[in-house]
């Protein structure tokens, strides 16, 4: 919001817009919340939404789009090959990120698998701040591996540090001095999704760039929560508080080689895509879009999607709008934390994170204390999280790889939700915090399906339990 000071009341985030068109919402009994745990398996992914109040899952694919927006889709021009929106879009890459090529594919995991397959060969490394599960695996699809560079202040959940997304230099520098050679390129993820939506200064990825140019090898930026990346550069980092979104956006994208995103994130709509400058990278990548997405001028998207995303990339260097969601889920965190709710701090970008382990840290790990506590939070509240944990992440020979930590996340799709909503689940959050003892763990249905969409139980009635002590406290209110 802009610099609003309030008279009579604490600061709130202001929403710096009006709702135009409204989707209808109900909340379920909780009696119906444990049914509905019971039939879908105790596991948020396989909640549906009728079934739900709000729905903080993920922001992928479900920010709200403006009129503007809307209205763009219309003049969408139809063609196989060679739409004007294609060509609109295209402009709208150059005039924002300054890059001559653009190539559309149908989300960001796509520009993972383009780039992987154009730039990775058996046995390389690729360097990144930290790791992304849809990156993870088409790297490793193409022989390649990757190393994690983050800075130590990043795997601690509470801290004052602004940017724990950070490369760490040092360890950069002696990863690429070691491995020249292997390293076609670093891969710079701004803002860092698995812990906690934290941000990267922009003086620390220049710096990283710099490193790369020394050793050889290319930068690559994922900036699919760019978004609220810029917000917290603007906002956080010193050196760049007169400049203007466009100015920090221009210096990243001049000093990267490359950049992707998923327009499922940034731009408000649905879609991704990667911009360069390179022609012969770009013809080769070109190839892979043709053999796998589409012809290369709509790469899989619609062509309205494509108009949207011309608008809301606009939108993205309105500061206004790109502090939506970080002031939401700043409100949400503080509000939690009132009531001690152990939250990753400082708030980051896409959602509040819960730090389940302080939580539940009754639950075993082997019974998923982030999985338990999203169907806890889903009994308490009728709207459901994602579990961020060991459910979630890559396993290795039967094992969780990286279970450094255990989150549940609310998102919070951006210009979606109002503080009043906000308030409600932090009031029943809150509520679930004072009870946290009748939490229970839960196990998976079948030891041949353990996978993050898969069938979980709950290991006792714990379920009913919390459901009892709703009613006792709440009445019949939902
Ligand atoms: C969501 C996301 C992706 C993958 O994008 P999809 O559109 O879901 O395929 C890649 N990188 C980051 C940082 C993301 O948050």
């Amino acid at each position: 919001m802009a610099n609003i000071k309030f008279f009579n009341t604490e600061s709130f985030p202001l929403e710096m817009h009006k709702v135009c068109t409204v989707q209808q919402l109900t909340i379920p009994s909780v009696e119906r919340r444990v049914e509905a745990l019971y039939e879908t398996g105790f596991n948020s992914y396989r909640l549906t939404t009728d079934d739900l109040y709000l729905d903080m899952l993920t922001d992928s694919g479900v920010n709200a789009m403006s009129n503007e927006q809307l209205a763009s889709m219309l003049r969408a021009d139809e063609a196989y090959a060679g739409s004007a929106t294609y060509k609109r879009l295209s402009a709208k890459i150059k005039e924002i990120f300054n890059k001559d090529y653009f190539l559309p594919v149908h989300q960001g995991r796509a520009c993972e698998n383009m780039l992987a397959r154009g730039l990775v060969k058996e046995g390389d490394i690729i360097p990144m701040n930290f790791f992304f599960g849809s990156t993870v695996n088409q790297i490793k699809q193409c022989g390649g591996t990757f190393r994690i560079m983050l800075c130590d202040e990043g795997l601690k959940l509470q801290s004052d540090v602004p940017f724990k997304g950070n490369f760490d230099l040092e360890k950069l520098e002696s990863f690429l001095k070691a491995e020249r050679g292997r390293v076609p390129f670093m891969r710079i993820e701004a803002g860092t999704n698995l812990i906690g939506g934290q941000p990267i200064a922009l003086d620390n990825m220049l710096a990283a760039v710099r490193l790369c140019k020394e050793y050889g090898a290319l930068a690559v930026l994922d900036a699919s929560l760019l978004q609220d990346n810029l917000y917290f550069i603007k906002t956080r980092e010193e050196a760049y508080k007169n400049a203007s979104i466009r100015e920090i956006t221009r210096k990243l994208a001049d000093a990267v080689d490359i950049i992707y995103f998923s327009a499922r994130k940034l731009g408000f709509a649905r879609g991704g895509g990667i911009c360069l400058n390179d022609s012969e990278i770009y013809e080769r990548l070109k190839a892979f879009v043709a053999r796998f997405e589409g012809f290369p001028t709509y790469g899989g998207m619609s062509v309205r999607e494509m108009e949207a995303i011309c608008v809301g990339l606009d939108d993205t260097m309105n500061e206004d709008v790109i502090s939506q969601g970080p002031q939401m889920i700043a409100f949400l965190c503080g509000e939690l934390q009132k009531h001690g709710v152990p939250v990753v701090t400082p708030p980051g970008g896409l959602g509040c994170h819960i730090d389940a382990m302080k939580f539940v840290p009754h639950i075993p790990y082997e019974q998923y204390p982030a999985g338990s506590l999203a169907c806890a939070i889903y009994i308490a509240s009728g709207s459901r999280g994602m579990e961020r944990g060991c459910i979630d992440e890559p396993w290795e020979d039967g094992k969780p790889a990286y279970g450094a930590m255990e989150l549940v996340r609310l998102a919070v799709p951006r210009r979606v939700y109002t503080v009043s909503q906000m308030r409600y689940m932090a009031d029943r959050v809150a509520w679930l915090y004072e009870h946290r003892d009748l939490i229970g763990g839960i196990k998976f249905e079948s030891e041949q399906h353990k996978n993050f969409f898969d069938r979980l139980t709950a290991v006792n009635d714990w379920p009913y339990r919390l459901a009892e002590q709703f009613r006792r406290d709440f009445g019949d209110s939902v």
